[in-house]
C-alpha cells in the first residue's frame, strides 16, 4: 500500500492575514480627505479622476473590512469555544511516539474468516521514528494564551483527504461529515488546559515517517492557532481485516510530558460505507482511532508514567487509573492491570485486554455497542493535561463489582463460568453487559481454522473449543454475524426486531432484558431470551418502568424476576443503580447519545452545537482561506498603486 500521507498542500507564505497591515491601510483611507469641489471646466477631468479613485478606494476598503470581519468571526468562534470553559469551571467541581496502532492477528482472521475485524493496522504503515527538521515549527507562535480548561478543539485538515476513484461523492461527503462529528464528540466530555508550549524538539525522535510532517509545514501552524489537536485524515487500502489506523505524529510539551497536537487517521477504502447504520458504525471506529491519537499509545503512556513495560507486555501503573479499576471491579489488591497481550505491534499494549474490558470501545476489535468505561475516562485524566467530564453513564458493566476472583481466576472453572459475563453453551442468547445489544454466546471449534488454543486458555475437554481469541479465548457474548447491516441486534438502532407481540421497542431509551414475557392470550410458548424494552427511570422512587408493548411493569430498586397478570412468563429486572443514573432520570443506552444527554442535563455547553458551525470554523484553515489571504494582499497592492497614481 502507499503508506505515506500524500502531501498536504502547504499554505506557503500566505498564512496569516496580517491584521496590522490591513488596519493601517484602512486608516490611511480614512485620513484621506475628499477633494474640494471644483467648478473650473479645465479641472473637471482631474476632479472626476480623483472621484473615481476615491470611490475605488472606498469599495476596496469595504471589501477588505468584510474579509477581515469574516476571518475574525472564525477566530471569535474558536475563542468562544475556549471561553465557555471558564464559566463551566466554576459550575463544575473538578472531577478529577509514535507508532500507529492497529491490529490483531490478521493471519488468524484470514484463517478463521468468521472472527472479528480488527480495528487498526500499523504494521503496514511502516511507521518508524524519523528525525525531522522542524525548525520552523519550533519557532511557531504559541497555541493560545489562555490557561483555563476548556472543551478540546480538534481540527481536521482535509487537504490530504481525496475522494477514492470508486467512491461516490455522496458517500465521500458523508464520511467527511462523520469525521467532524466524531471530533466534536470529544468536546462533550473532554477538556484541556490551553497552554503556551512549544513543539517538542525534533531530536527526540517522536515523529513518524508516515506523518510526513515536512510537508505539513506552515499549514499545521495555522491550525494550531485555533485547535488543540489536528487530525489529518486520508483514505488508504488497509487490506481485508483492518478497519482504520491512526496515531499521533507531533507533540508539544516537555519530552517527559509530551502532548499530542497532530495525528494521522487512515480509513480503509475497502470498508462498506453503504450498509444500514454505517454512520454510527464509522463514528465508533473513528472515535476509537482518535483516542489512539489522544492518549492510547503504549510508548506515549509509558513516557507519561501511566503504563510500565514488562517484557513485551504493558500494564497500568498509574494510581489514577488503578483506582478506577479497583472501584469498578471491586478489587482493592490490583497492582498490575495488563493491557492487550495479543496481536502485533499496534494491537498489543495499545488496547484494553478484552478478557477484563470487553465492551469498552478501546478493546482491539469492533465490539458491537461498545461504550466508554470510567476506567478509560481515568486514562485521559492520568495524562495530567486532559480533564474529563464523567459522562460515561455507567454503561460499562463487564466485571462490575465481581471482585478479585473475576480478574484472577480462569473465566471457566470446572466447566462452569465464574461470572455471567462468560458462557458455556454455544449460541446461548444473552444481553451484552452494557445491555444495549442482543447477543449470543460465542464458542467455535478452532480446529476448523487450523488454530491450536494455547494450553493456558483451554477451558473445555475438547482443546480446540474456545471463545473470543482476544478475550484469552473466553466464551463471551458476541453479535451473531450478519453481513447485511451494522448493529443488527442493537437495542438503539437495530434492524432485527422481534414479532410485535413480544412488545419490543428499539430506540435510544431502550435496554436489553432477559425475558420470556408474552401476552397471556399468545399461542407461543414462552422462552427466555434477550428483548429490548423502553425504560423510564424514576429517580424519586429509585425504580424504573419497563414498557412492554402498550403496558409497563415497574422494576424495583433491587431488581429480580417480575411478572404481570396480563403476561405469561417473566422478566429479569436489573438493579435500579445498574439501569438508571442515580441523580436524574436520564436513560443511557448508547455511548454518544449518553454524552449528549448528560452534557445537556448538566447544562454543559461545549461551544459547537451543530456540525455546520464546526465545518465553518474548519474552513478558516483549509485551502479556500488561502484565496482570501491572497485576495486581501492583492487589494492592498491595488490601493497602494492608486495612491501612487
Ligand atoms: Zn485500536
Amino acid at each position: 500500500m502507499g503508506n505515506k500521507i500524500s502531501n498536504p498542500n502547504n499554505i506557503s507564505n500566505t498564512n496569516n492575514t496580517n491584521n496590522g497591515t490591513s488596519s493601517a491601510s484602512i486608516s490611511d483611507v480614512e485620513k484621506k480627505s475628499p477633494p474640494p469641489l471644483v467648478s473650473n471646466g479645465k479641472n473637471r477631468k482631474i476632479f472626476w479622476i480623483i472621484i473615481s479613485l476615491v470611490a475605488a478606494l472606498i469599495i476596496a476598503a469595504v471589501i477588505i473590512v468584510i474579509i477581515l470581519v469574516k476571518k475574525d468571526k472564525n477566530i471569535d468562534k474558536a475563542t468562544k469555544l475556549n471561553n465557555n470553559i471558564t464559566s463551566e469551571e466554576t459550575k463544575k467541581s473538578n472531577q478529577e511516539s509514535n507508532k500507529l496502532m492497529q491490529e490483531s492477528d490478521e493471519e488468524k482472521n484470514k484463517k478463521s474468516g468468521t472472527l472479528h475485524s480488527s480495528f487498526c493496522g500499523t504494521s503496514k504503515l511502516k511507521m518508524k521514528p524519523k528525525t525531522l527538521n522542524l525548525t520552523k515549527l519550533n519557532n511557531m507562535d504559541s497555541t493560545s494564551s489562555s490557561s483555563s480548561y476548556g472543551p478540546i478543539s480538534i481540527g481536521v485538515d482535509f487537504n490530504s483527504f481525496k475522494q477514492p476513484s470508486k467512491m461516490s461523492s455522496s458517500i465521500f461527503s458523508k464520511i467527511r461529515k462523520i469525521i467532524l462529528e466524531t471530533a466534536n464528540e470529544f468536546r462533550k466530555f473532554l477538556q484541556i488546559k490551553h497552554q503556551n508550549i512549544p513543539l517538542i524538539d525534533s531530536d527526540k525522535k517522536v515523529f513518524l515517517e508516515g506523518c510526513n510532517l515536512n510537508t505539513i509545514g506552515s499549514n499545521f501552524k495555522n491550525y494550531l492557532t485555533l485547535y488543540d489537536l489536528i487530525i489529518f485524515p486520508t483514505f488508504d487500502n488497509l487490506g481485508d481485516y483492518t478497519l482504520a489506523a491512526a496515531g499521533a505524529c507531533v507533540f508539544t510539551g516537555n519530552s517527559d510530558k509530551p502532548r499530542p497536537v497532530g495525528g494521522v487517521l487512515y480509513i480503509n477504502t475497502k470498508l462498506n460505507f453503504e450498509k444500514t447504520n454505517t454512520d454510527l458504525y464509522m463514528k465508533s471506529v473513528l472515535f476509537h482511532e482518535m483516542t489512539h491519537v489522544l492518549v492510547f499509545e503504549p510508548e506515549l503512556m509509558r513516557v507519561l508514567n501511566i503504563v510500565k513495560k514488562e517484557g513485551s507486555n504493558y500494564y497500568i501503573s498509574s494510581s489514577v487509573v488503578l483506582n478506577a479499576i479497583k472501584k469498578h471491579f471491586g478489587c482493592n489488591s490490583v497492582t498490575k492491570f495488563y493491557l492487550e497481550n495479543q496481536g502485533g505491534e499496534g494491537t498489543l499494549g495499545a488496547h484494553w485486554e478484552s478478557r477484563y474490558m470487553l465492551g469498552d470501545y478501546m478493546v482491539s476489535t469492533a465490539y458491537p455497542g461498545a461504550v466508554m468505561s470510567d476506567i478509560t475516562l481515568a486514562l485521559f485524566d492520568a495524562t495530567g493535561y486532559y480533564r474529563t467530564m464523567h459522562y460515561s453513564g455507567g454503561l460499562f458493566k463487564f466485571g462490575k463489582n465481581k471482585g478479585c476472583d473475576f480478574l484472577e481466576q480462569k473465566c471457566i472453572e470446572d466447566t462452569k463460568p465464574i461470572s455471567d459475563e462468560f458462557c458455556v453453551l454455544p449460541d446461548e442468547p444473552k444481553c451484552s453487559s452494557a445491555r444495549n445489544m442482543k447477543l449470543s454466546c460465542y464458542i467455535i471449534d478452532y480446529s476448523n481454522y487450523g488454530i491450536k488454543i494455547p494450553e493456558k486458555y483451554q477451558y473445555f475437554d475438547n482443546n480446540y473449543l474456545g471463545g473470543f481469541s482476544y478475550a484469552d479465548y473466553c466464551p463471551v457474548a458476541l453479535e451473531d454475524h450478519a453481513d447485511d447491516d451494522y448493529f443488527n441486534y442493537s437495542c438503539n438502532v437495530g434492524t432485527s426486531t422481534l414479532a410485535s407481540e413480544y412488545g419490543e421497542t428499539i430506540g435510544y431509551d431502550s435496554l436489553c432484558f432477559m425475558s420470556s414475557l408474552l401476552p397471556s392470550s399468545s399461542s407461543k410458548i414462552e422462552t427466555t431470551g434477550p428483548i429490548c424494552y423502553k425504560v423510564k427511570c424514576n429517580s424519586k422512587y429509585k425504580n424504573y418502568d419497563v414498557q412492554i408493548g402498550s403496558r409497563s411493569i415497574t422494576c424495583p430498586t433491587n431488581g429480580g424476576s417480575m411478572s404481570d397478570p396480563y403476561f405469561k412468563g417473566n422478566i429479569l429486572c436489573q438493579k435500579y443503580d445498574d439501569v438508571c443514573q442515580s441523580d436524574n432520570d436520564v436513560v443511557c443506552s448508547e455511548m454518544f447519545d449518553c454524552f449528549t444527554k448528560l452534557a445537556k442535563n448538566d447544562g454543559y455547553s461545549y461551544g459547537v452545537n451543530n456540525i455546520e458551525e464546526y465545518e465553518e470554523i474548519i474552513k478558516c484553515c483549509e485551502k479556500g482561506s488561502k484565496i482570501n489571504y491572497k485576495f486581501t494582499n492583492l487589494l492592498l497592492l491595488m490601493i497602494y498603486i492608486l495612491f501612487i497614481l
